[in-house]
């Protein structure tokens, strides 16, 4: 058997997968494809199976702005070749011999071999399993350690995230076997394995255009792994990092903490951890080993009970947006909001000793209300739930009041911790659904876009917390929200002459001192390069 040729690229390639029903159509689609590494065209996809003459393939290369490599998945691997294999593979040799950047082609063709030793371009050899947590895992692998092809590729399905272990193990072994490989689960529950895959050193990721254009279930956009997740500067073997909570579609932070870690050349990965229920995310993730995790809504309080310690404000308020993996085995907890509030308000006058009113008695105003109230703020906690406000007030030695008390007293400093405020903008998110081996997916129902303040997401509410007429112009107005960067309380305060605190300003110093856990660098909070990104992102979503 001749070799295979070498996977030519050292770093993982961000691959796009198109299927269009004509070939004008994806000759359109890949115009508009400049940010991807390769693409990959699923000719089975073509209605009717026609154009595949070497001179039209050709043509197509010739004009993509990309490398172009194909595919002619057959029914029995869940593609939608219906033709004879005598067939498929010739037309799979006319495509290699088009100059296409690769081609892939299943483990379970009888000419697999052939195809391997003769194809002028690297050759992606793949398995499709049928179901989760495949029994012929070891057969596969040993299948293809004797084929040698260019680069190995396993996929199946994933009913839940741990799912994804046996392959990524696979993976591993084919890789420290010297075997290029990529090895990852569909689907919804698959989405993370994609992720820790390429953290892992895969030789390749596959992605949709966009939102809404996956042509398999769990792909990631192409400008959500290029731009925000910036998985081009992952290293191989990186330390795993991820945020945990659900919704997170929108969340900054792995935009911010990718950006961090790649300037300071941490050797650390930041990957969103999809999941509606935390204990099938935490199987995979307690599996595969990760640095640390940010924490964010629904589960705060569920995975402080998860850790064997926890610190001062986690403990006290039962919550945790942090958690950092013990030498000696389970998690640490912490509560960064609190120290982010003090900082933020801290750099802006004494806290010492002043009249804090904090508007809302949720998560954030609980960490506030503790954290204040600790370096000397005579906090007082106004809420529309007179009984949450008295609970706040009691864990942290504050007093209790309705939101009117802010038209009768003044404050020094008055904090916004409600959502009212946020702007609620577009639709989105990723989409899921599609048979296996197969490049099809349709679009979730139109979510609403949540808007994110420190890695939570909960509904927007316009307007302000209370009538803004009830503000003397002396006070420091702190706004949680921070999208918009300027809500509607911050505009009126400014104008009423107070001085104002940007949420964006806790969230910046909240994820400075998550970084430093995860770091272990405590005393080194990149606050600059934090604060740039978050900004540039901010503003790229306006
Ligand atoms: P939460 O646990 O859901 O609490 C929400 C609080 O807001 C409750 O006290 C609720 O009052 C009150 N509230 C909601 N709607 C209201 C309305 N229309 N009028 C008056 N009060 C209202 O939320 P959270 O986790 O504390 O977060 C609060 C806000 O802070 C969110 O906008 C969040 O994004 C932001 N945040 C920002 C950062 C950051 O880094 N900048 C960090 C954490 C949180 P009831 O008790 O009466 O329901």
């Amino acid at each position: 058997m001749s070799p295979a040729s070498a996977w030519p690229w050292d770093r993982c390639q961000v691959c796009v997968s198109v299927a269009e029903a004509d070939l004008e159509a994806v000759a359109a689609r890949l115009a508009g494809l400049m940010g991807a590494d390769l693409v990959e065209v699923r000719l089975d996809a073509l209605d009717p199976p026609v154009g595949l003459e070497t001179a039209r393939l050709a043509a197509l290369v010739a004009g993509s702005p990309v490398p172009v490599g194909f595919t002619l998945r057959p029914e029995w691997e869940g593609g939608g070749y219906r033709g004879g294999e005598d067939e498929r593979c010739r037309r799979l040799a006319n495509a290699a011999a088009a100059g296409a950047a690769f081609i892939d082609i299943e483990l379970d063709a009888e000419w697999a071999a052939e195809l391997v030793g003769s194809s002028p371009c690297p050759v992606i050899v793949s398995h499709h399993f049928g179901r989760p947590r495949p029994d012929d895992l070891e057969g596969r692998v040993e299948q293809l350690l004797r084929l040698r092809p260019s680069l190995a590729k396993l996929v199946a399905p994933a009913e839940r995230p741990a799912d994804a272990l046996p392959l990524l193990a696979a993976a591993r072994r084919l890789i420290a076997e010297g075997q290029p490989a990529a090895c990852f689960c569909m689907g919804e529950a698959g989405r993370a394995s994609r992720l820790i895959a390429i953290g892992q050193g895969a030789g390749l990721v596959y992605a949709a255009a966009e939102a809404g254009r996956e042509v398999a279930a769990g792909q990631w956009p192409l400008a959500e792994l290029t731009d925000r997740l910036r998985v081009r500067g992952w290293p191989r073997d990186a330390g795993l990092c991820g945020l945990i909570g659900h919704p997170i579609d929108h969340s900054l932070s792995p935009a911010i903490f990718n950006a961090v870690f790649q300037e300071r050349g941490r050797g650390l990965a930041y990957l969103p951890l999809p999941g509606a229920e935390l204990t099938p995310v935490m199987d995979l993730v307690e599996a595969v080993g990760f640095v640390g995790l940010s924490v964010t809504m629904p589960f705060k309080e569920q995975m402080a009970g998860r850790c064997a310690e926890l610190d001062a404000l986690a403990a006290a308020t039962e919550a945790v947006n942090t958690v950092v993996a013990r030498p000696s085995g389970g998690w640490a907890g912490f509560n960064t909001d609190g120290i982010a509030v003090v900082e933020a308000l801290a750099a802006r006058r004494q806290i010492d000793g002043a009249t804090i009113a904090i508007v809302g008695a949720g998560g954030a105003g609980r960490a506030a209300a503790v954290a204040l109230a600790a370096a000397g703020g005579e906090v007082t906690v106004l809420n529309r739930t007179a009984a949450r406000a008295e609970e706040v007030a009691e864990l942290a030695g504050a007093t209790a009041g309705p939101i009117e008390t802010l038209r009768e007293r003044r404050f020094d400093v008055i904090i916004n911790a409600t959502p009212v405020g946020m702007q609620a903008a577009g639709a989105g998110g990723p989409r899921t659904g599609a048979p296996r081996g197969a490049e099809a997916g349709g679009p979730r129902p139109g979510a609403p876009r949540r808007t994110e303040a420190g890695g939570e997401r909960v509904a927007g509410q316009s307007g302000t917390p209370f009538p803004t007429n009830w503000l003397a112009g002396s006070e420091v107005v702190f706004d949680m929200v921070y999208w918009p960067r300027i809500t509607p309380l911050l505009a009126a305060a400014d104008a009423r002459g107070c001085a104002t605190i940007e949420g964006l300003e806790m969230f910046v110093r909240q994820a400075a001192v998550q970084y430093g856990l995860f770091t272990g660098e405590p005393a080194d909070r990149p606050l600059v390069s934090l604060r740039a990104t978050a900004v540039q992102v901010l503003d790229d979503d306006r």
